[in-house]
């Protein structure tokens, strides 16, 4: 019985691991992506400048 709680908490664990790299994962990806832009409908950073 102790071993399958041990086996369970290390799935668990490795589980929780693998959603904490893919949430930072996407986070990054989210963050280095250029928003499209409403008002020029180009690819550059929120708040640019529009001359
Ligand atoms: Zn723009």
């Amino acid at each position: 019985m102790t071993v399958i709680y041990a086996l369970l908490a290390l799935a668990l664990g490795m589980a929780a691991g693998l959603v904490v790299i893919v949430i930072d994962e996407f986070r990054w990806e989210a963050r280095n992506r250029l928003p499209r832009c409403t008002t020029c409908g180009e690819l550059h950073r929120r708040h640019a400048a529009h001359r």
